[in-house]
């Protein structure tokens, strides 16, 4: 039998009391949101590897992983090549919720502040969830560009194909398709 110490008990019985709060907020729903992810600095596989574990020792879980691709930078074309992959994760959190757990992953992983579209040792962006449509000052979902990038309609079609953006009303491989026909 396991005898809890009155501190062990509290601390126990917290979290017990804290994760009960939060099924009964969320009604215990479980969303499926797509990351993408994205490293050009240091060591990059290492880097992207890093944030994937951190997300599920949060407790988000981690359900499809697309393999690393090397891409060429984007908007700022004077810096290294990129890798990105996607994952396709399930979470009780909120769309905010999971943003601000990104952003504190970026920071563990190293990330500094960067100009946009600069370099950067990692980045997370929320790609889509569920098929909520949100557009605030700090969250848009689906992520603005992400139908005219090809490091994220690459990985996002691997593991993904069928996934239908609900902005757009298509797939991604319909999404992937138009992309590299354009050019
Ligand atoms: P980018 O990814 O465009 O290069 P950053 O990673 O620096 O730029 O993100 C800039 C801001 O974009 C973040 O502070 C965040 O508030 C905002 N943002 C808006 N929508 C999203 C999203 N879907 N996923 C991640 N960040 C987002
Ligand atoms: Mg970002």
């Amino acid at each position: 039998m396991l005898l809890l110490t009155p501190a062990r008990y509290d601390k126990a019985h917290l979290q017990t009391l804290r994760e009960g709060i939060i099924k009964g907020i969320s009604g215990g729903r479980l969303y499926t949101a797509y990351i993408g992810i994205g490293s050009n600095l240091g060591d990059r596989k290492k880097n992207c590897e890093r944030a994937v574990e951190l997300l599920q020792q949060q407790g988000i879980s981690v359900r499809k992983r697309s393999s690393l691709r090397e891409t060429q930078p984007w908007g700022n074309k004077n810096q290294s090549l990129f890798l990105n992959m996607a994952i396709e994760v399930e979470t009780d959190c909120t769309p905010r919720e999971l943003l601000a757990i990104l952003r504190e992953i970026e920071t563990r992983v190293g990330r500094r502040k960067t100009s946009p579209w600069g370099p950067r040792i990692v980045d997370l962006d929320i790609l889509i969830y569920n098929d909520m449509v949100i557009k605030s000052r700090e969250l848009t979902i689906p992520h603005p560009f992400m139908h005219e990038r090809d490091f994220v309609l690459q990985p996002l079609h691997e593991i993904a194909p069928d996934l239908v953006h609900p902005v757009l009303k298509k797939n991604m491989r319909e999404l992937f398709e138009s992309l590299t026909e354009e050019r």
